[in-house]
């Protein structure tokens, strides 16, 4: 049985550093998997499912309480929560991820994001494709 659980899983090795700090901060020790997979190749990304966040499992509750509150964009429930300022309803794909970008200009800014990572999460809406840039803490 493992020592460790995985807290969140993200597409690129920045975007868990930024994460990593933040929860050591906070005392609680996180271990980067596949981290350097990725690193060597981002294409990777996909393959082997991204950067697996793990943190003891003594700090998990602590460790998802501080995602809750730095980073809730890498809870799944709550890109379901997020409206589309244009249209009003809840059909938003998160445009960070590589897994959701379907064009070469989407394409372009995931890679973008991962070599230059912002606090802001980009959206795209799946009803009338308005696409729009959030700042992680603006999002409830
Ligand atoms: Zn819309």
């Amino acid at each position: 049985m493992s020592k460790f659980r995985t807290i969140a899983v993200v597409s690129y090795p920045a975007e868990a550093g930024v994460i990593k700090s933040k929860l050591e901060s906070e005392n609680v020790t996180v271990i980067l998997k596949d981290e350097f997979t990725v690193a060597t190749d981002p294409f990777a990304t996909n393959a082997i499912g991204g950067v697996k966040l793990q943190v003891y499992k003594e700090d998990y509750i602590k460790a998802m309480g501080l995602i809750e509150q730095y980073a809730p964009e890498l809870l799944p429930a709550n890109v379901a929560t997020i409206k589309c300022p244009s249209c009003g309803l809840h059909k938003l794909q998160d445009q960070q991820d590589i897994h959701t970008a379907t064009t070469f200009s989407q394409r372009l800014r995931a890679i973008r994001l991962s070599l230059f990572p912002s606090t802001s999460t980009y959206y795209r809406c799946g009803n009338c494709s308005h696409e729009f840039e959030k700042e992680a803490k603006d999002i409830v």
